[in-house]
């Protein structure tokens, strides 16, 4: 069957948008009534307590899920017009859980990320695209160690390099920082926000609220499966929102530097 290959959307286009999606898993209401728009030169948020539906929603806007009621597009068209493969040559996942089954090693594991462009002219990248991952994610000395013999936070990052050799103007990352050091947490957003400069699209689900409010241009906040609160970090991390969806007082500061919000757990 003949494949569409994706053509770059410039910056500031809607690359995927979830428009009053319900979604139902087990008898329980996940999402309920979300609407999302993701647009290219952005990196987007997704904050909320566990539970909130942030990785059920990701799994909606990457084809994963398929919504009760709503609408859900990818680059232009709705996301039901595209096979498997036409997704994956769109949106790049890195999951939240990564256990592998099969003694895999890194490079076969970042390499798994081409597989969308066998067959096609951008196979000629796949070596480039392979070794830009492994660098981007600091991953260059495991390349032949197995996955399953990584810490977590090497997991991560290996499973980040997976999605970022797929080269897809979207990124959907669902907590790709839980594991990671602080050095590796600031060159993750920091990626993030090299690729929102280079016109793709980033949406990250975090829980550093200050992650979200230094790298976010665009800030969602999820709880109970309903956007509770959407804008730039400083109109939406407030005191007031994150001490009702977290269920705990939250107190926000501006930095005396750069005037961002600083958030922390009242204690
Ligand atoms: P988050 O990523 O915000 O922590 P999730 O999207 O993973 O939350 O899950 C949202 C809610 O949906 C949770 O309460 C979770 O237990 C529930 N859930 C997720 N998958 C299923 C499923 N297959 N069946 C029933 N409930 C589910
Ligand atoms: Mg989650």
């Amino acid at each position: 069957m003949k494949r569409r290959l994706p053509t770059r959307m410039d910056s500031g286009a809607t690359i995927a948008e979830a428009r009053d999606v319900s979604l139902r898993l087990g008898g329980a209401v996940i999402l309920d009534g979300v609407s999302l728009t993701v647009r290219t030169g952005e990196v987007l948020a997704l904050v909320g307590p566990n539970g909130a539906g942030k990785s059920t929603l990701l799994g909606v806007l990457s084809g994963d899920h398929t919504p009760d009621t709503g609408a859900v597009h990818l680059a232009g068209e709705p996301l039901s017009h595209w096979s498997p493969v036409e997704t994956a040559m769109r949106r790049a996942v890195m999951l939240q859980q990564s256990a592998i089954s099969f003694p895999f090693s890194v490079a076969d594991i970042v390499a798994m990320g081409r597989s969308p462009w066998h067959n096609t002219p951008r196979a000629t990248h796949d070596e480039a695209a392979i070794q830009e991952a492994l660098t981007t994610a600091d991953i260059t000395p495991f390349t032949h160690r197995t996955f399953n013999s990584l810490s977590g936070g090497e997991r991560a990052r290996v499973s980040l390099a997976r999605a970022l050799a797929q080269q897809t103007q979207l990124l959907l990352l669902d907590e790709p920082t839980a594991a990671l050091d602080l050095h590796h947490q600031e060159a993750v957003l920091q990626l993030a926000r090299a690729q929102a400069a280079d016109a793709d699209a980033v949406v990250v689900v975090v829980h550093d609220l200050n992650l979200a409010a230094g790298y976010a241009d665009r800030v969602v906040v999820l709880d109970g499966g309903k956007v509770m609160a959407e804008g730039g970090p400083k109109e939406v991390l407030t005191a007031e929102v994150l001490s009702g969806v977290y269920r705990h007082p939250v107190e926000v500061w501006e930095h005396p530097g750069h005037g961002g919000p600083v958030i922390l757990p009242r204690r």
